[in-house]
């Protein structure tokens, strides 16, 4: 962690995003390293850890010799207000190094709202936002992600986008990169000029984009005749050899998706013609369930996880999920990790899946029918009927499920107030299906949750050319919906149509836009994506001020010769399939999905056609898998543990309580109590000591803490309960935690508990203050200072009131460390149930009364002992 942020990490919120140290964090040594790349999420640490890609990717950077590349999220306003004031640049986890030093800062470009961000992070690592004003040695701006694929907002910032999947391309990056430092060619713009005529990079300063006077573009061009005209995407042919992190980075906070996420396969067999996904993710192609399996048994056992997310685009649509759900329940079960099936799909939705995630915590299923009618489905080419929509949440019901939540879409093409009123009957007959269901969960109400979002048109799309709608008009179908539904047991939930509007402008926009973007970041815009940041008017306002139009981009039907501005990116799916689609969509014909027919969309140009299952040749027009599979007698769900037995039915075996005892201290010492809790629960798991679960659908080990430490508290002597079965010996369980143990978590001895921990009444601390001014002096001032009373407004569940803080502190005593410069404070503190008095009173009321603690000062709390009333250590 750098020093330099030690002073006001605990003022900021979640200073645990910002330590870095995380175990799974790759280091390398740096004089063996000669491409540094810096990885950055433009979102929180939270959302960033949870992405997939940027965990794949990193690993395919670090996995070349001489290539380090490190992680970098955007920090929180608080942190960034704190390292603007103080000059710090924003830097990477692992290093801690400046992102402004590094070779290639690269960017994942999840939503167009994170733009602004984006710049933010280049802006507050001092590299100058226009590609035009970096110098040789300001680094090489590069970024991909679904977004690049109309990079053109961007353009005038990046000097590089990835365009499609990147584990195979950026290594060929790297190693290009790498050549040309080697045999002394390198130069930023011949490394540039060579970049471009690697598949899947396109180097926006090299083409030159004109406009009519209509504003419509006039042609995309390639200023020298060795840079390609059109950028065809990357695809990665074999999913089965694919780089995948079975032992990724495990935050120490808890994150967005804190559990293991099993991408299944690529692609999507449908072809909804609003859904950018589908189309820049075709062809389809499986991984094989072998290779699932092993993929998801390793990443638990490195991770301790105990949640399997089931991660594609509509994952029930996966040729094997029957099988692939089978092998991994064999040993999920046993080891108590639940299976998540994310995105399901009312028409291959079965009653045997049902069974086998019934059960999982959630009591809700989700469904996307997208809209209200028939009519305007087939326009939107969602081919799913309201028959397999209720048919779908009739096995729910039946299963015991109560609440289903259905998503929709506003402002589709051809959309009218039918269609609209439409999405309030289906609501309502997923009600009438629930009460006409006999096996039906009688003790909950039902609950059916509407989100209906605005359609958004996307590049890569056949609505790609089709208008949104105007805010004026969404805003009058949300009040029409609202007026539909009457029952009290049906939510309506609807996103907000000015940042819909914003989406669109950015999706389809051109590269002007990237004035606005600047502007927008002059102007302290940044994390558009958070509710609390977007400000429509501002962005309206200086957009306006860029002499650009909002509705040109957003609002306006294009024509099907127009040049679109992201013409020059190909995403394999051909613009002449696109076409036809938009066309079939306006006669409200339906296109069949890949696995019915292949409508030669094009996307299997120029691969192998075995690796794609749909496309013809691809892997479903051979036999799948040779070897026939073992018939299973059917599964029966595993008992769930009884409390204080391992065994239930069979043989009663009662736990032996065994105290942990263990260290927190850097990195893991800015995390608070529950996520302590949480990280220590993982390392029992990985430990794979034979423990008791707790009950439930979610059964977890056991564990009880002593007294709660708090964010940024150091401990020698932490205690945790653990309950194991009476065969293991102590050191077998000492040697299995420390195997497991995490970086910052120290386990330093485990004995069977003899004591109650109730008996703890008090905790020693020793607080280290570096100050400048710390001197004996100041040691004896704030003795002095706690013989009277000292009057704090403290917090308790009840609320806050005035407490004289001196009532809770046993002892306290000061001296000066000559040696370190650093003034030390010896406090006995309440540490019990009814009386407690967190460390942090104790600097609070020292900065308060003296000038020791200041803004720029640190200081370092660290539990040495917890005592019982006697005085004596409890153990
Ligand atoms: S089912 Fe439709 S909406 Fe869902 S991912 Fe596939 S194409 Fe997109
Ligand atoms: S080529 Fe055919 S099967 Fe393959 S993705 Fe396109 S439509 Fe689907």
């Amino acid at each position: 962690m750098r020093e330099d942020i030690r002073s006001f990490l605990d003022r900021v919120e979640k200073p645990g995003r910002y330590t870095g140290g995380e175990p799974g964090s790759v280091y390398k040594d740096l004089s063996d390293v000669k491409l540094r790349v810096a990885f950055c999420f433009p979102d929180t640490y939270e959302i960033g850890m949870s992405n997939l890609g940027m965990r794949i990717l990193c690993r395919a950077f670090n996995e070349l010799d001489h290539v380090w590349c490190e992680r970098v999220y955007a920090p929180w306003v608080d942190m960034e207000a704190e390292m603007r004031q103080r000059s710090i640049p924003l830097f990477t986890h692992e290093s801690g190094d400046a992102v402004g030093d590094f070779d290639i800062v690269a960017f994942t470009l999840q939503y167009e709202m994170c733009y602004t961000t984006v710049l933010n992070m280049m802006d507050l690592a001092g590299i100058p936002l226009r590609h035009t004003e970096r110098g040789e040695d300001s680094p090489i701006i590069l970024a991909g992600g679904p977004c690049a694929y109309n990079p053109e907002p961007l353009a005038p910032f990046v000097d590089i986008f990835s365009i499609g999947e990147g584990e195979e391309a950026l290594p060929e990056l790297a190693k290009l990169y790498l050549s040309m430092k080697e045999n002394g060619t390198y130069t930023k713009s011949a490394f540039l000029r060579e970049a471009s005529h690697l598949q899947g990079f396109y180097v926006p300063s090299l083409y030159e984009v004109t406009y009519h006077e209509d504003n419509t573009v006039a042609a995309i061009q390639p200023l020298y005749p060795d840079v390609p005209e059109k950028i065809r995407r990357r695809v990665v042919e074999d999913v089965d050899h694919t780089v995948v992190p079975t032992d990724p980075v495990l935050p120490y906070i808890e994150t967005v998706q804190d559990r293991v996420t099993l991408e299944v396969f690529r692609g999507c067999v449908r072809g909804c013609r609003f859904c950018q996904a589908g189309f820049i993710s075709r062809p389809v192609r499986e991984k094989s369930v072998p290779v699932l399996c092993d993929i998801a048994k390793t990443t638990v056992e490195n991770t301790g996880y105990d949640e399997i997310s089931l991660m594609s685009l509509s994952i029930s649509d996966y040729t094997e999920i029957s099988h692939l759900t089978d092998e991994l329940l064999e040993w999920t079960d046993e080891k108590k990790v639940n299976l998540a099936l994310p995105s399901l799909r009312a028409d291959s939705f079965s009653r045997e899946l049902m069974d086998k995630i019934s059960g999982v915590r959630t009591s809700t299923l989700t469904f996307a029918p997208e809209a209200g009618t028939q009519r305007l489905r087939d326009v939107i080419n969602k081919n799913v009927t309201e028959e397999e929509i209720l048919n779908a949440c009739r096995i729910a019901f039946e299963a015991g499920k109560t609440q289903v939540k259905l998503y929709f879409m506003m402002g589709l093409p051809g959309e009218t107030y039918e269609d609209i009123a439409g999405i309030a009957d289906i609501a309502k007959h997923v009600l009438d299906t629930f009460y006409q269901t006999p096996g039906r969960n009688r003790a909950r109400a039902p609950q059916v949750t509407l989100s209906v979002a605005c359609f958004i048109p996307k590049p890569q799309t056949p609505f790609q050319w089709e208008g949104q709608d105007t805010m004026e008009s969404l805003a009058e179908k949300q009040k029409f919906l609202m007026s539909k539904i009457t029952d009290r047991k049906i939510r309506y939930n609807y996103h907000d149509a000015r940042t819909s509007h914003l989406e669109a402008v950015f999706a389809r926009g051109d590269r002007r836009l990237g004035d606005a973007l600047e502007l927008a970041q002059r102007e302290g815009m940044r994390f558009d994506a958070w509710e609390e940041f977007f400000d429509y008017d501002k962005w309206i306002d200086v957009i306006r001020r860029c002499g650009l139009d909002p509705d040109f981009y957003a609002n306006r039907t294009l024509a099907d010769e127009e040049i679109l501005p992201w013409e020059i990116i190909e995403c394999g799916v051909s613009k002449e399939f696109l076409l036809r689609e938009r066309h079939k969509s306006q006669a409200g014909d339906t296109t069949p999905g890949c696995h019915e027919q292949c409508s030669g969309c094009g996307a299997n140009g120029g691969l192998d056609p075995y690796a794609c299952t749909w496309c013809p040749g691809g892997k479903s027009s051979k036999k799948k898998d040779e070897t026939p599979r073992q018939e299973k007698t059917p599964r029966t769900p595993a008992a769930r543990p009884t409390p204080g037995f391992s065994d239930p039915g069979t043989q009663k075996v009662a736990y032996r309580t065994i105290r942990v005892r263990f260290v927190k201290e850097d990195p893991a010492l800015y995390i608070g109590h529950l996520d302590v809790a949480r990280v220590m629960a993982r390392v029992v798991t990985r430990s794979g000591l034979p423990v008791y679960y707790t009950e439930g659908y979610n059964p977890r080990p056991k564990l009880v803490f002593a007294s709660p430490l708090s964010v940024g508290c150091g401990s020698d002597c932490e205690i945790m309960d653990i309950r194991v079965l009476p065969e293991v010996t102590d050191e077998e369980i000492l040697t299995a935690l420390k195997a497991a143990e995490i970086k910052g978590l120290t386990v330093t001895d485990v004995y069977e508990a003899r004591s109650k921990l109730t008996e703890i009444t008090d905790a020693s601390y020793r607080l280290r203050i570096h100050s400048p001014k710390a001197s004996a002096e100041y040691a004896k001032i704030v003795e002095e200072r706690f013989r009277t009373p000292v009057i704090m407004m403290k917090k308790s569940k009840s609320g806050e009131k005035e407490v004289d803080i001196t009532t809770l502190i046993r002892s306290l005593s000061a001296s000066f460390d000559e040696a370190d410069g650093v003034l030390v404070v010896d406090c006995t503190l309440a540490c019990g149930s009814s009386e407690y008095l967190n460390p942090s009173y104790v600097a609070d009321a020292i900065a308060r009364e003296t000038d020791l603690i200041t803004e720029d000062t640190w200081h370092e709390t660290v539990r040495r002992a917890l005592l019982r009333a006697d005085g004596t250590e409890f153990r």
